[in-house]
């Protein structure tokens, strides 16, 4: 027989699976004796109360054995089926991929960047020599920005697909089976490359092809429809051809967006946010979440993980919210372009550095970017990038990041000193209080007051803002048909996942790389069978 019952347990108990099991078989008025085995199907930390617990879901097996976690779909022989091209090794063009392979098409990705071990050698260049490789960069390269990330899964858009599916893929790749059951999933940045290059061996056996440090620079157009790409190789540029093109390029390829206009393919400027990233000591953090002081939070922790946080408020009429929180984490340079500071954090599996990192943004409106009008559906992208600019000339021209504590950004008073930083490149003190057009700064003022009432201890001479968080969404859609998912205009493209604005974060990207995949192949379908 098997029961699902959902206990409370201190931190210190949740480990042990014999007291979980004493308390299963007391909860549902049954012999300890008789269960023979426990799964935990959810677990999530509940600090509201003074003293925090930890919330399970368990499920309760007697006298039976669990099922093995079954396998997601296997992919077959494509070497020679109907190619579908893939622009982009992101989240959102190798789920995609898996999906065209799973389905009987040979998916043939295109990524400018590098493979995932390479890139490593461009991360640290922008770490220590402040050179950013505008091929192979924090965003750009196999695994997309996802890669070098915090890894979280968790997603808002549970009704566009099936999230559980997404993490069992994971969990084939070689995840820990905890993300199936953590109420906060998460992967770390270490983990992460081995996971995709697992999906890569698994996509190269089944015959898809690869095509690393391969730009596309154009799309084959001919009368409404797509019939390829032209991308860059080694110098010399060449046509991949196909009916369908998945274009999967995220959100920080700004080029796409220009080829997209310049190629008068329908594109439009649409609201995104922007702000800056934050840093506290993770032991503050973790004092005021977990309701102790500084010197009782060491020990919680060796039960407890770092403690995170997601705040919000409203001023003058726009949201002010905190966005990809990692907690004991390193706040990453994540520029791919020349004269760009952009800011954005990662952290590994343990969450075990001694800093706390947050963007805190504000949702920006066509009226913000208004004076870049006569850029038509690129006004944004502009916006974006000036501010940008500005980020890199106030932290002195290099990867450094401009700074400022908290409260002297508030008072308006360039900061004396600035505190140790998890930004490898380097901080410099900066008014971004001036630097930051009032549209953003004075609503993130009024947002860091407001959280520090919400959260006692949040604000604090002892947080430094870093700037600029800039690229949390895209500043551009491209706008496709809600059912076919085709670009409105262009037949055979389809706009995917966070660069055209469909999606926000791993788990929605993969999910809308899937549904793109499956809508690909349902127009490729017809072609195949009159062959
Ligand atoms: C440092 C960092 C930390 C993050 N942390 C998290 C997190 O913890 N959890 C979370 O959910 N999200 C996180 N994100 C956001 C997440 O990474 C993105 O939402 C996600 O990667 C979007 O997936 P995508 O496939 O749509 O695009 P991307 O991941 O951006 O992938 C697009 C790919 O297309 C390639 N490309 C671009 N232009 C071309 C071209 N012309 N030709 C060929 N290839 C091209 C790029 O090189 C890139 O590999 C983080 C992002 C960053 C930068």
């Amino acid at each position: 027989m098997i029961h699902e019952t959902e206990i409370f347990v201190s931190p210190e108990d949740a480990g042990s699976e014999e007291v979980l099991k004493s308390i299963a078989s007391q909860k549902l008025s049954i012999p300890v004796k008789s269960i023979s085995f426990i799964r935990i199907l959810k677990r999530s930390v509940d600090a509201r109360a003074k003293s925090v617990r930890l919330n399970i879901r368990l499920r309760v097996y007697v006298g039976e054995t669990p099922a093995q976690l079954e396998k997601t779909s296997e992919m077959p022989d494509v070497s020679k089926a109907t190619p579908i091209i893939i622009v982009g090794a992101g989240p959102a063009g190798l789920f995609a991929a898996m999906k065209v392979a799973a389905m009987g098409f040979k998916p043939i990705i295109l990524e400018r960047g590098k493979d995932v071990r390479s890139r490593r050698f461009d991360l640290a260049a922008i770490h220590k020599q402040h050179l950013v490789n505008p091929e192979s960069n924090y965003c750009f390269g196999e695994g997309g920005a996802g890669t070098y990330s915090d890894g979280k899964l968790y997603t808002r858009s549970t009704k566009r697909g099936d999230v559980n599916e997404v993490l069992k893929i994971f969990v084939n790749h070689g995840a820990s089976e905890d993300i199936l059951v953590d109420a906060h999933p998460h992967i770390g940045t270490n983990k992460l490359p081995q996971i995709i290059i697992s999906i890569r061996e698994a996509l190269l056996a089944c015959g898809a092809e690869i095509h690393f440090e391969c730009r596309m620079t154009d799309l084959i157009l001919k009368d409404q429809s797509v019939k390829g790409v032209l991308a860059q190789v080694s110098g010399h540029s060449r046509e991949f051809l196909s009916n369908q093109v998945i274009l999967a390029t995220g959100h920080s390829a700004g080029d796409v967006f220009e080829m997209l206009h310049r190629q008068h393919v329908l594109i439009e400027a649409k609201p995104f946010a922007m702000g800056v990233r934050i840093e506290h000591p993770q032991s503050l953090i973790d004092s005021i979440q977990y309701h102790c002081n500084l010197t009782q939070v060491e020990k919680l922790r060796e039960h407890l993980p770092a403690a995170s946080y997601s705040l919000v408020h409203q001023s003058e009429g726009r949201g002010v919210y905190s966005f990809c929180m990692c907690p004991g984490g390193i706040i990453a340079p994540c520029a791919t372009g020349p004269e760009q500071v952009v800011t954005n954090g990662w952290s590994p599996s343990k969450r075990n550095n001694p800093f706390s990192n947050s963007g805190v943004v504000v949702s920006i409106e066509a009226d913000d970017f208004k004076h870049y009008a006569d850029q038509g559906p690129l006004a944004g992208l502009r916006y974006q990038r000036a501010l940008e600019k500005i980020a890199f000339l106030a932290g002195g021209q290099t990867q450094s990041a401009p700074a400022q504590r908290m409260i002297d950004f508030i008072e308006g008073k360039l900061s004396s000193t600035l505190p140790e930083t998890s930004y490898q490149p380097g901080i410099l003190s900066a008014p971004l209080h001036e630097l930051l057009p009032s549209e953003i700064g004075k609503r993130l003022q009024d947002g860091f007051k407001a959280f520090g009432t919400k959260m006692k201890g949040y604000l604090t001479n002892e947080a430094v803002l870093h700037g600029v968080e800039s690229r949390t969404s895209s500043p551009v859609r491209i706008p496709r048909n809600k059912e076919t998912l085709e670009h409105i205009q262009i037949k055979g493209l389809y706009p995917c996942a966070e660069g055209a604005g469909y999606a926000g974060g791993i788990v929605s990207a993969a999910i809308d790389g899937q549904n793109c995949a499956e809508a690909a192949v349902r127009s490729a379908r017809p072609e195949t069978i009159k062959r």
